[in-house]
């Protein structure tokens, strides 16, 4: 015990003071002492000053040391109370223990050695108990806190369900709305086109020149819509899960020549060619023939539309028995690189002015992507500004229910 240590002693009998006061001393403790005869006196002490250990006799004037002991509590001072007890008080000492003191001492066995051990037992033990009772406090704390902290991720986590579900409706209403609105404007599109067509043929009396250039323009047009729709139409189907793969086996080489073909006129109408180069050892696939086509026809009329001088190539290749690719490359204006990840959302447009170049819905892409992760394969694309896109989609071979 190094540092001076702070007593304070309680007994109204000065002999006994005497004795514990020398006895501390001839043991060497280094000590500020104070006294006190009383309980009164005893509270008033402590309220002024911090003590390291309290010396208490059981036998006061006013109150017993059980008092004491509580209104030491109560005045909320936490220091080791050493009880020194009369001869046969064994029982109180039990007593004053249970109720928080810290050890007790019998006035008859007061001599230096045993007060420096028990002094020694009982700072001890008050330092392991405070210690404890910090790292407590602090585990308290920090479960508070951690409480406060689930709650608050809890809350979070309550608004983001919601707003998901407000999201997930606000998307449906938006994927029935389109489903509906196209619908219903493809039956009057139906008509028009379908008027416009007989009025072509001519066969309810001959048109003037003037007269046969303005039908076929609400024929010509009257199809871009209806193509405009059909895409909106399969955009919203896809979009809310309703869109079915029909699997068979075909021939793929096949189909990318038919379809390369269907496009022929478009890229003849900008004087670009377009060719196709078929490697595939075994052209047969299993997969939806009608969606592959889409894939295709998308890929290639974009390829055709963005190009204005060159030419598009159609490829496809074997990776792999399982895994085929399809490339379809232009030498058209290009993508630049910040819209490379964009492109394949839907209503996404690289130019998305109201002047802009090029017609189109800006659901190709979206539609192409979505069937793509449908057939359980990937599209990459490439592309260098100025230079031309290289759009590749791999897929399984064959692709099972
Ligand atoms: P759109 O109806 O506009 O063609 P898409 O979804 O098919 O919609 O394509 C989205 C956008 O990606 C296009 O508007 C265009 O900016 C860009 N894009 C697609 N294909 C090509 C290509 N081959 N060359 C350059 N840009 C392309």
């Amino acid at each position: 015990m190094e540092k001076k240590l702070k007593i304070l002693l309680v007994d109204d009998d000065l002999v006994d003071r005497m004795a514990v006061r020398r006895s501390l001393k001839k043991a060497g403790v280094q000590m500020d002492l104070s006294e006190a005869e009383d309980c009164t006196r005893a509270i008033a002490i402590l309220k002024e000053k911090n003590f390291d250990c309290v010396f208490l006799d059981y036998h006061l004037p006013d109150h017993d040391g059980l008092d004491l002991l509580k209104d030491i509590q109560a005045i909320g001072v936490k220091v080791p109370l050493i009880v020194l007890t009369g001869q046969g008080d064994e029982r109180i000492a039990v007593e004053m223990m249970k109720a928080g003191a810290c050890d007790y001492l019998s006035k008859s066995r007061v001599s230096p050695e045993t007060l420096f051990q028990i002094l020694q037992n009982a700072l001890r033990i008050h330092k392991a108990e405070m210690e404890a009772q910090l790292a407590n406090q602090r585990l308290r704390e920090t479960n508070e806190l951690l409480i406060s902290q689930n709650q608050e991720l809890e809350q979070q986590r309550q608004q983001i369900e919601l707003q998901n579900e407000k999201l997930k409706e606000v998307s449906q209403l938006k994927s029935d709305f389109l489903a509906i609105m196209s619908h219903e404007l493809r039956t009057p599109m139906n008509a028009i086109m379908g008027f416009s067509q007989m009025l072509m043929l001519q066969r309810h009396g001959s048109l003037t020149a003037k007269q046969k250039q303005m039908v076929e323009r609400i024929f010509n047009n009257g199809q871009n819509l209806l193509t405009l729709l059909n895409e909106v139409l399969d955009f919203s189907k896809i979009e809310s899960g309703s869109f079915q793969l029909y699997l068979e086996q075909f021939d793929l080489a096949a189909l990318i020549t038919v379809t390369s073909e269907e496009l022929g006129s478009l890229a003849v109408g900008k004087n670009l060619t377009l060719q196709t180069e078929l490697q595939l050892k075994n052209p047969l696939v299993v997969n939806d023939r009608a969606s592959l086509r889409r894939i295709l026809v998308n890929l290639i009329s974009n390829a055709i539309k963005f190009t204005d001088s060159g030419g598009v190539w159609v490829e496809a290749t074997e990776i792999s028995p399982e895994l085929v690719a399809i490339s379809v490359k232009d030498t058209g204006i290009g993508i630049p690189e910040q819209d490379l990840e964009n492109i394949f959302e839907a209503f996404r447009q690289v130019d998305q002015s109201i002047t802009r170049r090029y017609s189109g819905t800006g659901l190709g892409l979206a539609i192409t992507d979505s069937l793509v992760k449908m057939m359980k394969g990937k599209i990459e694309v490439e592309s260098e500004l100025g230079k031309g896109s290289t759009f590749r989609v791999e897929l399984p071979r064959r692709l099972e229910r």
